[in-house]
């Protein structure tokens, strides 16, 4: 729909404003099958769907969107893993304070019509030790028979027990509203001022690619820690690093010092703390680590930054390690795995010795630079006319779509609208993709190529 593009006295669109600002986490935990996903369901219903209408983009989240009375936050649902029930208590617990550690406030979710078991009291003592806002839900509260069995939860000292019936969405917003209330606001949250401060750089990388070497040798001795926005029960601490003649923010970084403590379950704990960053951040740089064959893992990370619409810049790492055999194959898996981000800049360090860390600012302003460009409108559709009266778009079916008419109305990152008389293939939009790249450099960031079709 053409109106949502909003136009300035020049006829030129407004800027949207970037989305950057971290939502606060609320993790739903507990045993399985007292209906955490049943509960989860209920809460982001609707919000499920991204609309798209860019063929090809995948959405590697790990967790979910979610809204309660005009407040975003994001929940974890730890539902679904417990699966292989070796140990089960133990399980419980761990996956349990996983996502504990990760959020901002806690839904503990008991069966209401169980009451709780020596499960939920070892996940109570955990808790307990966590000191975060913590709300307990007594689900499958189907009916008011059973509020006998829920008035018994008061016993286990997390105070007021909410009666929820997932299934018929009863109870729901109680405890939505202690919730919300209890999380930071999104808006305090790593909330991105547009000019002036520091920009902001999430260093991800799967564990032990040397992120947290990397950030020792870039902050040197000159480390400084910047406090944990007031109001936060997290500890996401961002540190500001000078490099190339300009200050950094180098967004939760006490996670990358912190050494993970457990094994188990870090994939997917890499995964959230990855998404953080990221949502945080303006740039991503992508730490690989040469020595080892590249991953499933680092692929994912690397299209999580991606699809979040952030700058990229990849670094290298260990470069130190790489002897010709190695290096013949790194190359070889970059062709394979790391073929559809060949615009990202690429630099080779390490972390150990230092070698070329002086060459990552560079690249970071390179990355930054092209996230933030736009393309003049006249400009754009003067390209855009060069391009398709020497590459028309196939006849299909008798009919040959036309574009009228392209604007760019927003960046960080680019965002395109062509304006056509029928729907145009993937293959041509490509096209027309890889030519923007190619004629206004936007190297080092994602761009997006999204159509109108007008009647
Ligand atoms: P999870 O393992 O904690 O994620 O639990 P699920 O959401 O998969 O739910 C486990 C079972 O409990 C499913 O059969 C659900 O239909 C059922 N369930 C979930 N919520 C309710 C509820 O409010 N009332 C009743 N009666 N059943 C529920
Ligand atoms: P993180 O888990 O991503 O923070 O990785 P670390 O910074 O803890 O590094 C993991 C291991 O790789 C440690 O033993 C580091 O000493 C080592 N390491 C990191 N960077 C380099 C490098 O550039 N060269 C070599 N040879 N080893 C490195």
């Amino acid at each position: 729909d053409e109106d949502a593009l909003l136009l300035d006295a020049d006829g030129e669109p407004l800027d949207a404003p970037a989305h950057v600002a971290a939502p606060p986490v609320l993790a739903i935990i507990g045993r399985p099958n007292v209906g955490k996903s049943t509960l989860v369901n209920r809460i982001t219903r609707s919000r499920e769907a991204v609309v798209e209408d860019v063929p090809g983009v995948t959405r590697d989240r790990v967790s979910y969107d979610a809204e309660w009375n005009g407040t975003d936050f994001t929940i974890v649902d730890t539902g679904g893993w417990e699966k292989d029930a070796r140990g089960i208590h133990r399980r419980v617990a761990d996956q349990a304070e996983l996502a504990v550690d990760e959020a901002d406030a806690v839904v503990f979710v008991v069966d209401g019509t169980v009451g709780a078991t020596a499960v939920d009291e070892a996940v109570v003592r955990m808790l307990r030790r966590k000191k975060k806002p913590v709300f307990l839900v007594a689900n499958k509260v189907d009916s008011e028979a059973q509020m006998i069995e829920v008035h018994a939860l008061w016993n286990l000292g997390l105070g007021r027990p909410y009666p929820v019936s997932a299934v018929h969405g009863t109870g729901t917003g109680d405890v939505l509203d202690a919730a919300v209330e209890a999380m930071p606001e999104t808006a305090q949250h790593g909330g991105l001022v547009p000019s002036g401060g520091p920009r902001r750089v999430a260093l991800v990388g799967r564990p032990n690619v040397g992120k947290s070497s990397m950030l020792n040798k870039l902050a040197g001795s000159d480390r400084v820690v910047v406090d944990p926005v007031a109001g936060t029960t997290i500890d996401p601490v961002d540190e500001h690093i000078e490099l190339g003649g300009e200050t950094w923010r180098f967004v939760d970084t006490a996670g990358i010092r912190r050494r993970q403590h457990m094994a188990s379950g870090s994939e997917y704990y890499a995964m959230l703390r990855t998404q953080r960053a990221v949502d945080k951040a303006e740039v991503a740089v992508a730490l690989l680590s040469v020595d080892e064959p590249i991953s499933e893992q680092d692929v994912r990370i690397i299209q999580m930054a991606v699809d979040s619409g952030r700058a990229l810049v990849l670094a290298y790492n260990k470069w130190d390690l790489l002897d010709d055999e190695r290096r013949y194959y790194l190359e070889r898996e970059v062709k394979r795995d790391l073929g559809h981000v060949t615009w990202a800049p690429r630099v080779n360090v390490s972390a150990r010795t230092g070698w070329h860390k002086d060459k990552l600012a560079p690249a970071l302003k390179r990355s930054l630079d092209n996230w933030e460009r736009r393309v003049p409108t006249g400009k754009l559709n003067a390209f855009l006319g060069e391009i398709v009266a020497a590459h028309p778009h196939p006849v299909r079916g008798g009919k040959q779509p036309r574009i009228l008419f392209a604007t760019q109305p927003s960046s960080r990152p680019p965002k395109f609208v062509l304006f056509t008389t029928g729907f145009l293939d993937a293959g041509y939009r490509r096209f027309i993709q890889r030519r923007l790249r190619e004629t206004f450099d936007f190297s080092g960031t994602p761009i997006e190529v999204s159509m109108r079709v007008r009647e």
